[in-house]
């Protein structure tokens, strides 16, 4: 059986998004293996919580868009505490996995997996919202066939470490330049998937459905409005996922 390592953020008011995710990724969540849970968390009551399956590790809160924009070096941070799976996968921290998913074969028979972004499906490449400061590390040539999201990712677990390893330098020397790249880690990951096509095993936009979205298909994965859940609004973040 093949373990997989569930990265997951929930700093300040995201803690919320905790109980409802879990269950539902115990239920639904690649039925074939197991997995190991990931959880980066200021919450007190998380942190005292003892539970087998998951790892809660201490991650101070930070405004805005760090903790999303530092995720890379977050995960990294615990890179020996994986060598205990085979394969690692971010979730943002408002999902929910709907329908049971039966095998981690879809994600991982490739080094990395990304899911197509809902906000941008069908969408002519050379519109899609990349960085346009080309002093950036983030900054692309050649527009990929699909704008992947940053909220549901994933890869093999060395393949993985050597992505967060690349991508958190990227942003590190983007910081010092004073450059937040649009739409920060996920701005960074399509340029990563943008150059390297064939390494990527590329999911529907149904895994990444935002709540109340109208869609030709039911959602396998649903990413809960974080307004109505815990009344938070990033400015202009409805296309970020
Ligand atoms: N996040 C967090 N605490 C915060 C802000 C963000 O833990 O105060 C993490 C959480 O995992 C969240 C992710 O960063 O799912 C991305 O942030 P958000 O969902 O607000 O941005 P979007 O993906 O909608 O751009």
């Amino acid at each position: 059986m093949s373990k997989i390592g569930v990265l997951y953020i929930c700093t300040g008011k995201y803690a919320a998004f905790w109980d409802g995710f879990y269950a539902s990724a115990k239920e639904n969540l690649c039925i074939d293996s197991q997995l190991i849970f990931y959880v980066f968390t200021d919450c007190e009551a998380l942190l005292n919580l003892q539970l087998d399956d998951v790892r809660f590790i201490y991650k101070k809160s930070e405004s805005w868009p760090m903790p999303t924009l530092m995720r890379f070096s977050t995960f990294l941070s615990q890179e020996k505490k994986y060598l205990e799976v085979d394969y690692l996968l971010f979730c943002n921290a408002n999902l929910i996995i709907e329908q049971p998913i039966a095998t981690a074969e879809i994600f991982f028979d490739k080094p990395y997996f990304a899911t197509i972004h809902p906000g941008h499906v069908g969408k002519d490449p050379q519109k899609f919202p990349y960085e346009k400061n080309s002093n950036s590390l983030a900054y692309i040539n050649n527009a990929a066939p699909y704008y992947v999201c940053g909220g549901f990712n994933g890869g093999r677990r060395e393949d993985f470490v050597k992505m967060c390893e690349l991508l958190s330098r990227n942003i590190d020397k983007d910081l010092e330049n004073n450059i937040i790249a649009v739409w920060h880690d996920e701005t960074h990951f399509n340029k990563f998937y943008s150059e390297r096509l064939n390494l990527f095993n590329v999911l529907p936009a149904k895994y990444c459905q935002p709540q109340g979205w109208p869609a030709k298909d039911d959602p396998i994965i649903t990413v809960l409005n974080k307004e109505f859940v815990i009344g938070v609004s990033n400015k202009g973040a409805f296309y970020s996922i």
